[in-house]
């Protein structure tokens, strides 16, 4: 089998210290599924653009484009300003391929506390519109007679709408067959009405699913109190942002909240990266979660078609996060992030 071409863009801080990591780990579980990762190292982020004066080189895209996915750290620095980094490298990247879901698993991992003193069974997966919805660059500050305004225009096209809706009830039918959808149609009362519309219609289409609406305030409440109802949650852009962080926090800590950012057509090369980011404060001192990147690896493979060395990383994580002595600081523990890296290597699944 030919190797996969994956960009590794480790980007900036924990981003240089956690993808090593997780290619490291990556290497030898598809090494002993039989496959290989052929990685094509690219140095873009904010040390790139302190350089160059722009996150990526002009032919970024074009050269990702030839990639079968792309495999990023952390982007962004104190003192580069989010519009750049952000929307000089991130966002590029996922209009360019489509990327139009946003996938983040969370879950209550084996030996990790939840904030929540009563959280039982956490397992849930949120969907989230990656494209269009309240992130949209129309609308403008004006001023008026009667003083300064400004204006947040929502985009909710029918297309962009159903293609993620669709996802989550096919993601729904494969997990738990329960899904909820984010609203707020009593306070946005043209496009939450629409989303609503078409999450019933694409629902038709999944009859095997047992889903609802729910107001996103009431959502948010219910992650806290009663975390262990929820399976499939999506959302718009922004209600899928919000609740993605409440999920992570459910959780435990950002250090094991993983993402992706599909095209699931599978024209375009999809992104895998971390929820969280460069994480500044304790970037250079090896002391970063490396899970949260490893899983995103799970991720990847799964996407690449290897579910099996996929499941096998998990199952590796799961046996380190069991072990209070491998946890890292962001965990309670003392693990750098090379112990814990080695740790999930040792643990993968013999084979
Ligand atoms: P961004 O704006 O890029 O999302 P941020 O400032 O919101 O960044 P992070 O960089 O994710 O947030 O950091 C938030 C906090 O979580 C920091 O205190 C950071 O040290 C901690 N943190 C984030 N990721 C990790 C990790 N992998 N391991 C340990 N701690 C982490
Ligand atoms: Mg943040």
């Amino acid at each position: 089998m030919n190797a996969h071409r994956i960009a590794a863009i480790p980007g900036d801080g924990i981003g240089k210290e956690v993808l090593p990591a997780a290619q490291r780990v990556l290497d030898e579980a598809a090494s002993r599924h039989g496959f290989a990762l052929s990685w094509c190292e690219l140095p873009w982020g904010c040390a790139w653009y302190a350089e160059h004066g722009t996150m990526m080189p002009p032919d970024g895209i074009d050269r990702l484009g030839e990639t079968d996915a792309i495999f990023l750290g952390a982007v962004g620095w104190p003192g580069v300003p989010d519009h750049v980094s952000l929307w000089g490298l991130l966002i590029p990247i996922r209009r360019a391929f489509n990327q139009y879901v946003n996938l983040r698993p969370a879950r209550l991992l084996p030996g990790l506390a939840s904030p929540l003193r009563e959280c039982g069974r956490f397992d849930v997966a949120i969907v989230r519109e990656n494209t269009e919805g309240e992130y949209s660059e129309v609308g403008g500050r004006f001023a008026t007679p009667a003083g300064d305004v400004a204006v947040q225009e929502s985009i909710f096209t029918r297309r962009g709408c159903e293609r993620v809706l669709r996802y989550a009830f096919d993601l729904a039918r494969a997990r738990g067959g329960r899904l909820v959808s984010a609203t707020k149609s009593n306070g946005l009362v043209h496009t939450m009405p629409f989303w609503d519309e078409v999450t019933a219609e694409v629902a038709n289409g999944h009859p095997d699913v047992e889903w609802r609406r729910m107001h996103v305030d009431a959502l948010a409440a219910r992650f806290i109190t009663h975390p262990e109802d929820l399976d499939v949650v999506v959302g718009s852009n922004l209600f899928g942002d919000i609740l993605s962080d409440v999920a992570a926090a459910v959780s435990g800590s950002l250090g094991v909240a993983p993402s992706a950012n599909l095209d699931p057509t599978g024209e375009n090369p999809s992104m895998f990266e971390p929820v969280h980011g460069s994480a500044p404060d304790i970037a250079g001192r090896g002391v970063a979660n490396p899970i949260a990147q490893i899983w995103c690896g799970a991720m990847m493979l799964e996407h690449l078609g290897h579910p099996a060395a996929a499941a096998d990383v998990l199952a590796a994580i799961e046996r380190v996060t069991a072990e209070p002595a491998l946890h890292t600081r962001d965990l309670g523990g003392t693990a750098s992030t090379e112990e814990a890296t080695s740790a999930v290597i040792a643990a993968l699944p013999a084979r």
